[in-house]
């Protein structure tokens, strides 16, 4: 027998069947996925270039503009997923040495910070302790003393459970001559967002959460006011794959005709068109309402337990994501690692400012239902009743 020139041998994991476990996904995301869109992403290939295939993709443009509210033509998902999206508002809204001013009470406005920093610009912070969110006074303060070109803020704090109130923001932005851009990955769906209304400059949010999607695409548009400051740069966005100029192009939102900016993850937007036509086929204001009314639900059956909620204020929980505070004396890894081996569940521990301390209960999209409320809750109790205090 010839001698093998191979010194690496066929990895014998892959030589063994993918398995994949049921698992009911409560934690901040990815959300479980219904078989319609799993069959969509499941879909034979077409060519990116493809008439259905951009066809498709002005039917995502169209449903992302539903679900932001908005007309603006420049409206697109970006082939990555939401940290993506945030890498691509920023560097192509800042160029080297403009200031921006990052609201940060979480994880999502500290990794704001440390994208804006890579980018060369002057980042300024306003801070907030965790659980708690910015009053209109509070950014105004901001404005005045710093006077940046861009203000970053979260409206699903997803690392906290805050919901953040935008009303007035953007009015505010403008009159200070700033743009207001949005994080709404954890929101988008399960909480009113009015890109529009709301004069909001730069919106992004991710696949994974409300819209039940894969993780990989991320929605994302920009007012007149942000296309005009991208078309004002001195110098180019430093990526190349999220420069917003390419991308406007081949999705067909600058009336040019499309040109081959980079493959397109196409079963990815598959699922994407499905994701989106589920939440336009619910309607906005009946999802809304329905994930408010379970996370009520969710509040009151875990205050039922003894718990203790993190965000204390009601009006200002996120629907999409609930924090708890671990229970005295109980490790939060013990709960989490108890309902995955004994209820095929998943939820998380904190995230940034938060870990160990909370546990983080997300209800999203189609898993935002009473039943899945029930069956936490009466995993939590089981889990409260034999994860030792002791152990700790
Ligand atoms: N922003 C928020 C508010 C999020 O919750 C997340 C995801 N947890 C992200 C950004 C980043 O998204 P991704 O993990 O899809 O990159």
């Amino acid at each position: 027998m010839a001698t093998s020139l191979l010194r690496v041998p066929p990895p014998q994991g892959l030589l063994r069947p993918l398995v994949v476990p049921e698992r009911l996904l409560l934690g901040p995301g990815p959300s479980n996925v219904p078989r319609r869109i799993q069959a969509a992403g499941g879909q034979q290939l077409l060519g990116h270039m493809h008439p259905e295939v951009l066809q498709m993709m002005d039917e995502i443009k169209a449903g992302i503009q539903y679900a932001f509210q908005t007309q603006n033509q420049l409206t697109l998902a970006i082939s990555g997923t939401g940290h993506c999206a945030m890498e691509a508002a920023l560097l192509n809204l800042l160029e080297h040495g403009d200031t921006i001013l990052v609201a940060i009470n979480g994880i999502w406005g500290q990794r704001a910070a440390d994208i804006a920093r890579r980018l060369g610009a002057n980042v300024c912070e306003l801070l907030k302790p965790a659980g708690e969110y910015f009053t209109p006074r509070d950014i105004e303060k901001g404005l005045v003393q710093h006077k940046p070109s861009v203000l970053f803020i979260t409206h699903g704090e997803s690392s906290t459970g805050v919901l953040q109130p935008l009303e007035g923001l953007g009015e505010l932005c403008h009159r200070h001559g700033c743009l207001l851009l949005v994080d709404a990955v954890a929101s988008l769906g399960g909480a009113p967002i009015f890109m529009d209304q709301q004069e909001i400059d730069v919106l992004y949010s991710g696949s994974q959460k409300v819209l039940n999607v894969p993780p990989g695409s991320a929605p994302i548009s920009f007012s007149e006011r942000a296309r005009e400051k991208l078309l004002r740069r001195k110098t180019k966005p430093q990526s190349f794959y999220l420069d917003m100029g390419w991308l406007a192009n081949y999705w067909g939102c600058d009336g040019e005709p499309r040109r081959y900016h980079h493959t397109a993850p196409i079963n990815s937007f598959f699922s994407l068109r499905e994701g989106l036509a589920m939440l336009a086929e619910i309607g906005l204001e009946r999802s809304w309402e329905q994930h408010q009314a379970n996370c009520a639900r969710l509040c009151q059956g875990l205050l039922n337990l003894g718990l203790e909620l993190f965000v204390k204020e009601e009006k200002v929980r996120l629907p999409t994501i609930t924090t708890v505070r671990v229970p005295e004396g109980y490790n939060w890894k013990d709960i989490t690692a108890f309902l995955v081996d004994n209820h095929a569940m998943e939820i998380a521990g904190g995230l940034g400012p938060t870990v160990g301390k909370v546990l983080r209960i997300g209800l999203m999209g189609c898993n935002s239902t009473s039943e899945n409320v029930n069956r936490v809750l009466g995993a939590l109790r089981d889990a409260l009743g034999s994860c030792h205090r002791s152990r700790l």
